[in-house]
């Protein structure tokens, strides 16, 4: 059988009518620069992620840049960031002259862990801090929010695998991307909600940041040929946000049958032994409740694979025909561009250990049952023989 880490054939099926339809719309209507589309998208983003503005973007990675451009981010400036994320966390810091500062992560979400920010406290040069809700599942943001608010540090919440990630904030319930100054969000195609190309949406209750992002993802131009600012060309395409339009509606209902592959995984594991025995570690939803279900959306399910097993089951699947993925096997502070930054290996146990530990297991919504009975039995049988 044949197990793909992501089979977006099967999402579009039902939607390619739709979909061609709003494409052939943008191209009879001449408008191919914003517009529209791209305006209709923006209020579709902001209600559903429940903030006041959105201003599309070409990329989730163009979303982390324009933010700190509209955060006025200036050479030496440090930003607080985990180092065990998608590259665009720390070259988004780092491509304006700032200086990424890692924090070890927790062991359990993945996320950038608040003990770790408090050796932070008092620091001056600390501008912003860059919580990454990994995997789908949102980082602490109460006691985030709580210590940036004391530093006055500006907060941008690096959203791009999590939009309708659920949080149980002390004001409520909170979707991602909508609890820091800015938050990020990637449409790029493994998202949960992905586009045909490259897309990117930055959402804020700021009316004047809103007002700066707007300028700088063009150039800075108001009115046009006139610019105040330095800005870039960071626009949303209107095709892709067409696309993203008729997307949108069906996230919730991508994430929940996501949501229902974890658990299906999660009782096949645990009748395997496997957890028990110290194998293998599914991943931990550390929020879920009755009245937070979707505080994981799990646009990837991460197990762990201790004892160095991890390579060699990795290439057990990949023969039996099924498709996993290390997110991600080299830390920040281990790569090659930021070796200038002087961090050691051993400097962040936690991280470390998840990047020799982590496997992304398929759990695309239209995985079948019988996918995932596959999946399991051949970890089993790796273990067997092991
Ligand atoms: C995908 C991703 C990005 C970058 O998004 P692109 O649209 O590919 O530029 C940034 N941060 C994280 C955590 C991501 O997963």
């Amino acid at each position: 059988m044949e197990v793909p880490l992501l089979d977006l054939k099967a999402q579009l099926k039902p939607l390619r009518r739709a979909i061609l339809d709003a494409i052939t719309e943008v191209v009879d209507s001449g408008r191919y620069i914003l517009g529209p589309k791209v305006e209709a998208f923006e209020r579709h983003v902001a209600e559903y992620v429940g903030s006041n503005f959105a201003v599309g973007v070409s990329s989730g990675t163009d979303a982390l840049l324009v933010s700190f451009m509209a955060l006025g981010l200036q050479p030496g400036d440090r930003v607080i960031t985990t180092p065990f994320s998608f590259f665009a966390t720390a070259g988004a810091i780092a491509r304006l002259g700032g200086v990424p500062v890692f924090a070890d992560i927790d062991p359990l979400s993945f996320n950038l862990s608040p003990e770790a920010l408090e050796e932070f406290a008092g620091d001056p040069n600390i501008k912003a801090v860059l919580p990454v809700h990994l995997y789908g599942q949102c980082a602490d943001m109460d006691s985030i929010l709580e210590i940036a608010a004391q530093e006055r540090w500006a907060v941008v919440e690096d959203a791009a695998q999590a939009m309708g990630a659920e949080y149980p904030s002390t004001n409520g319930v909170r979707k991602a991307g909508s609890m820091g100054t800015l938050g990020t969000f990637s449409f790029f195609p493994s998202k949960n909600l992905g586009g045909m190309g490259d897309a990117g949406v930055v959402v804020t209750d700021d009316e004047r940041l809103y007002g700066s992002l707007r300028l700088l993802r063009n150039h800075g131009a108001e009115p046009k040929y006139y610019h105040e600012f330095i800005g870039g060309n960071f626009r949303l395409d209107p095709i892709q946000a067409a696309v993203l339009s008729i997307k949108l509606p069906y996230l919730d209902g991508w994430h929940r049958a996501r949501r229902t592959n974890a658990e299906r995984y999660q009782k096949l594991f645990l009748d395997s032994k496997l957890p028990a025995e110290g194998r293998l570690i599914p991943p931990v939803s550390v929020r879920a409740s009755e009245e937070v279900f979707l505080d994981h959306i799990y646009n990837q399910y991460v197990v762990r694979v201790p004892g160095g097993l991890r390579d060699s089951l990795r290439s057990f699947l990949s023969e039996a025909g099924i498709g996993t993925e290390i997110y991600y096997p080299v830390p920040f502070h281990l790569q090659k561009c930021f070796r200038h930054l002087g961090y050691k290996e051993g400097r962040f146990p936690e991280t470390e250990k998840a990047a020799r530990e982590v496997l992304a297991l398929p759990i695309y919504p239209e995985l079948t049952l019988e996918m995932q009975e596959y999946v399991v039995d051949r970890i089993v049988s790796f273990f067997g023989k092991t």
